[in-house]
């Protein structure tokens, strides 16, 4: 009791210029029945935290403390936890509680449960130097990596992994990667361990260069048609313009999958030019811990190259900033304080 450590919350949800996060003296969490407690070494800063801090999404828990790609160390465990151990890493992603029950949960469709819960949005979060998670939904970490290269593979990785796998690639597929942040540059790395050929079309010209030395066979930029039609895409800019501009650049039968949490409207469609010969438009939503799990047995066997940005705990406010501005290479990840690498 009454133990305090710092972190942040979202105050007052707006754009980063209104100064949506505060950084403020919480209590530390206790674990309940069935939780780990997480000491915080890294904690990813993913672009739904943008959407939580300014507003995007609806506000679940007043205050929250965002973040959700958390890796840590087991400080203290719960009532009823077997299989942890304090001091082991673990790593806490998006997902945090589904039913169990419900029809979607029964068929391996967790990540519709309409009971599901998130950390950062329901639950607090990484941004602090403790957080708690339910040891049903921990993840156990790939060796090999730093502790601030695993804190994007968590939200970052596995959604681009399931972004991945509804894109419906042929053997040999041609694919088209619309945006180039954190999670495209993980699954542009899983695309071509497949053999797919991947054309990124995106914005920034640093995140171009990235994309063609991570073995991109073209990088464009984003409203441009790619060298080739493509068999799959996947948008991961949160920008409902480029969805007929993806769709018209598929090829008969291809599918594009949507990756993101929130995107602008979609302007309307033209069903000859950008529906027709049977193309596929999905969406993507959050991910189930299979998903996550092979996701993180992938990234123990083919080391992926994972570019982050990191800034202190304590500039969180500024990582968002330069987020919202497409300021951010590959990752930026929060590293706490006296946190090892
Ligand atoms: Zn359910
Ligand atoms: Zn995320």
């Amino acid at each position: 009791m009454g133990a305090t450590m710092d972190g942040w919350r979202v105050e007052r949800p707006g754009p980063m210029a209104t100064g949506p996060l505060r950084r403020a003296e919480l209590p530390v969490p206790e674990p309940a029945a069935g939780e780990l407690l997480v000491e915080v070494s890294a904690c990813g800063v993913c672009r739904t935290d943008l959407h939580v801090a300014e507003g995007d999404l609806p506000v679940h828990r007043p205050g929250v403390v965002p973040g959700h790609e958390v890796v840590g160390r087991v400080a203290a465990t719960g009532d009823g936890v077997s299989g942890w151990s304090t001091g082991e890493r673990v790593g806490v992603a998006w997902l945090r509680h589904t039913c169990g029950v419900c029809r979607w949960c029964r068929a391996g469709a967790e990540n519709l449960c309409p009971e599901s819960r998130y950390t950062g949005w329901d639950a607090d979060g990484g941004y602090a130097r403790f957080a708690t998670v339910p040891a049903d939904f921990a993840y156990r970490m790939p060796e090999w990596y730093g502790d601030a290269e695993l804190a994007p593979l968590l939200c970052a990785g596995i959604i681009g992994y399931r972004a991945l796998r509804l894109a419906e690639l042929p053997e040999g597929a041609r694919l088209g990667i619309y945006g180039f942040g954190a999670s495209a540059h993980l699954t542009a790395q899983l695309a071509i361990a497949q053999g797919a050929r991947v054309h990124v079309l995106t914005r920034a010209e640093s995140a171009r260069e990235l994309a063609l030395r991570l073995g991109a066979a073209s990088a464009g930029p984003a409203d441009a048609a790619p060298p080739e039609p493509l068999d799959s895409a996947i948008l991961f800019a949160p920008v409902g313009t480029l969805v007929p501009v993806a769709l018209a650049a598929l090829d008969r039968g291809g599918t594009l999958s949507v990756a993101g949490i929130h995107l602008t409207d979609i302007p309307v469609l033209n069903y000859q030019r950008h529906l027709f010969e049977e193309r596929t438009l999905r969406s993507v939503t959050a991910n189930t811990r299979d998903d996550g799990r092979t996701f993180l047995a992938l990234a123990g066997r083919h080391r992926l190259t994972v570019r982050t940005t990191p800034y202190p705990m304590g500039a969180a406010d500024r990582a968002l900033t330069d987020l919202a501005a497409d300021r951010v290479t590959g990752a930026a990840v929060l590293i706490a304080d006296g946190a090892p690498g």
